[in-house]
């Protein structure tokens, strides 16, 4: 067939395949299939070289007049159906629906129980302060009575920087710094993560710690016990009962660690006739460690031996357990939306 009458025929073609196509889609592949690189046009195209070179500039200039053409018929039909769309559109819009309501985050519990343990204690008077993670071997042990033989180092899996350069073990530091930097009386509490070697079901290498010291003139073990527990009876309920087991701190003397009645079982050791698996039938379980900050704490910091008080550190996470029954000290790390949405 002669090149012009087939260019020639391209135009009505498309037209009416275009009347006959009811989506943009449909649109799409008739653009491509008669104005794409391998189209009808293109193909026509290809079969120019056959022709006497002087019969060339007349096929070329239908050809431009087709593709003009077709551009245009193809632009009009695309605003009639885009025009339809939206009416269409328009037409199921229903103003009325209630909105969809945004995703809504929440405080991770770590946070949320950190922030509820500061607000208690500085409602017993209680400052909040804080401390480098990065610290050095001096403030993490030996301000804290650990000089570098001292076997209680042996408890801590540490991780070092330097020889003389930790992350801290403990949030207990934060004692020494702040003893150095004021004098008594003083009560403050300070929260913070802290790093350990040690990982598996019920240990993570990095936790939260809160630090608790309060020092000054006459304060007694009896403070340590009132300040304690009507912290544990703010966070578990006015039921809790305590119990202080004597233990041992390199820095406290003499130290214990506070016990309280299974918030899982109500201290009956027994769930719905069930061994309970929190307390592992005892009624107890350990909530913090304690103690009268031994003098030699005192001496490194160069207060005077006229001064007495007490100190606890406890761990955010093992609180949030108890507090939210959280079996899985993972949870807290794996960051699972559907587990930290339960918070909001
Ligand atoms: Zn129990």
């Amino acid at each position: 067939m002669d090149l012009i009458t087939a260019l020639e025929g391209l135009a009505p073609e498309l037209e009416r395949g275009l009347d006959q196509a009811s989506s943009l889609e449909e649109l799409e592949g008739l653009r491509v299939d008669f104005l794409g690189r391998k189209g009808r046009l293109a193909q026509i195209m290809g079969r120019l070289p056959q022709l006497a070179p002087d019969r060339r500039p007349a096929v070329g200039q239908a050809a431009n007049r087709v593709k003009e053409r077709c551009n245009a018929l193809f632009e009009a039909r695309k605003s009639a159906l885009e025009a339809g769309r939206d009416a269409q559109a328009l037409a199921r819009f229903d103003p009325s629906l209630p909105g969809r309501a945004p995703w809504r985050g929440s405080l991770h519990p770590t946070t949320l129980v950190t922030e509820e343990i500061c607000h208690i204690f500085t409602g017993l008077g209680f400052e909040v302060v804080s401390g480098p993670e990065v610290e050095s071997d001096y403030y993490n042990f030996e301000a804290l009575n650990m000089p570098p033989e001292h076997p209680a180092r042996d408890m801590q899996d540490t991780l070092y920087i330097t020889d003389k350069v930790v992350l801290r073990t403990h949030t207990s530091p934060v004692q020494a710094r702040t003893m150095l930097s004021r004098k008594p009386p003083l009560a403050v509490v300070a929260p913070g993560k802290v790093y350990r070697r040690d990982s598996d079901l019920t240990h993570t290498p990095m936790f939260h710690q809160i630090e608790g010291l309060m020092v000054g003139e006459g304060i007694s073990m009896a403070h340590l016990r009132g300040t304690l527990t009507a912290f544990v009876r703010a966070v578990f309920g006015g039921d809790t009962q305590t119990r202080f087991r004597p233990s041992f701190f390199p820095f406290t003397e003499p130290s214990a660690e506070v016990d309280i009645s299974c918030c899982m079982c109500g201290g009956k050791g027994q769930v719905d006739g069930e061994p309970c698996r929190v307390c592992k039938t005892t009624g107890w379980v350990e909530i913090l460690g304690c103690g009268m900050v031994d003098p030699a704490v005192y001496a490194a910091v160069g207060y005077s031996s006229d001064v007495s008080g007490f100190a606890f550190g406890l761990g955010v996470e093992r609180v949030a357990m108890l507090k939210y029954g959280i079996g899985d000290l993972r949870m807290f790390f794996e960051n699972d939306v559907r587990f930290l949405g339960q918070f909001a």
